[in-house]
């Protein structure tokens, strides 16, 4: 089951939770005051992406205008 992060907005705490799939739209209820006042954080490591590599760099000017085999 995966962890999920809550913030609640009642006392302002954040907690971990694992949910079932079948639970992600319940708002679980938060073990500090028991509220279900609850909101599902984004998770941090998806909004970091890494990469930016110029590996698409390749200019080649593609003029070779083949096909004239048989020219005279
Ligand atoms: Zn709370």
């Amino acid at each position: 089951m995966p962890l999920y992060e809550y913030h609640c907005s009642e006392c302002g705490q954040s907690f971990e939770k694992m949910m079932r799939f079948s639970e992600l739209d319940l708002a679980p209820e938060c073990p500090h005051c028991h509220s279900r006042e609850t909101h599902k954080q984004i998770s941090t490591f998806a909004s970091r992406i890494t990469g930016g590599g110029a590996a698409a760099t390749a200019s080649s000017a593609s003029s070779c205008s083949s096909g004239s085999s048989r020219f005279r």
